[in-house]
């Protein structure tokens, strides 16, 4: 296969032009999958209450692993009749004690500011003091940005202290792609959060084409293990290596990583129709025409005129082709 090397100005040109080649859905860190789509969906667990897709016997990953836990109940689908979904945490974090207050509890049942109070009062009897309101209510403030979450925010993030606690656990990523995570969880989804751009927009980008393509599955599970590896290779972009050099960094062989090698390799390939343009006029000058470029379907397949040793002959018989 041809080798290029791009110029600084190509990939430049890559990056803008994948932006504004990724539909919304795809332009986002977190690429939510819908079950039901023919390329990214599947069957669904067994468990009725979950959304996610089957990745061995009938269950997705987290109930399969709870299920192991439960000491793998013979009746498996008495079993799911009754197991939760994976959305457990996003429940509703507890709220101070006085009625009145949309704060998280923090100590004594109430939010940061009841309890100071509560002290500061030389700490009354706590049931009565609840009963009573208090004293006079807290100035209220707008509500925390986390998805359905009823609380007030308090801080900077726009979040209550319950989800500030868990987005600084999370080591603070940005804001809205970490919201969106949230309101995603316990779904399937590409987490594409850690990956340097532009890579990131290249990998989207090569989802979105799978997903046009209606060719190939491409399922979140599958490439989960090269999503992992990508970030610590030190490229920005896929096309920073050679797709051999991809190949012998991830360890992928013709059976080993099967499914995320041809991922990678048709990533690759989206990316430098992209750089190097598709159609005829592109394609016509080069030596080595790749026939999805020309219409024809096919990955890979290519025809190669560079056996043709005098130019003028060489030109000739390419016009023929065309
Ligand atoms: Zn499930
Ligand atoms: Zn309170
Ligand atoms: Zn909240």
């Amino acid at each position: 296969m041809r080798q290029l090397r791009l110029l600084p100005h190509d990939e430049h040109v890559a990056g803008t032009d994948l932006a504004a080649r990724l539909r919304p859905r795809f332009a986002q860190p977190v690429i939510v999958v819908d079950p039901d789509d023919p390329v990214m969906g599947g069957p669904r667990c067994l468990v009725p209450v979950c959304e996610r897709l089957t990745v061995i016997f009938g269950k997705c990953s987290a109930h399969r692993q709870r299920w192991i836990h439960e000491g793998r109940p013979e009746d498996v689908h008495a079993w799911a009749a009754t197991a939760p979904a994976n959305r457990r945490w996003l429940q509703q974090p507890p709220k101070c004690a006085i009625g009145s207050c949309r704060r998280s509890r923090r100590e004594h049942g109430l939010c940061h500011s009841h309890a100071h109070r509560w002290h500061h009062q030389g700490r009354p009897d706590l049931t009565g003091w609840i009963t009573r309101g208090g004293g006079p209510p807290l100035p209220a403030g707008p509500g925390c940005r986390f998805p359905e979450c009823q609380l007030e925010a308090e801080g900077e993030a726009g979040l209550c202290v319950h989800h500030r606690n868990r987005w600084v656990r999370a080591d603070r990523p940005p804001l809205t792609s970490w919201l969106l995570g949230c309101a995603t969880f316990g779904q399937d989804r590409f987490g594409l959060r850690a990956l340097p751009e532009p890579m990131r927009l290249g990998i989207a980008y090569a989802i979105q084409c799978r997903v046009d393509e209606r060719r190939t599955i491409i399922r979140p599970y599958s490439i989960h293990r090269l999503l992992r590896a990508l970030p610590g290779a030190g490229a920005d972009s896929l096309l920073d290596r050679s797709s051999e050099q991809w190949m012998s960094y991830l360890g992928f062989s013709s059976e080993r990583g099967r499914i995320e090698r041809r991922f990678l390799l048709d990533a690759i390939g989206y990316l430098r129709d992209v750089v190097e343009g598709v159609g005829w006029d592109a394609e016509f000058p080069r030596d080595v025409w790749l026939l999805r470029r020309l219409g024809f379907p096919g990955r890979d397949a290519r025809l190669s005129f560079t056996g043709i040793g005098p130019l003028w002959l060489r030109e000739l018989i390419k016009r023929w082709a065309r």
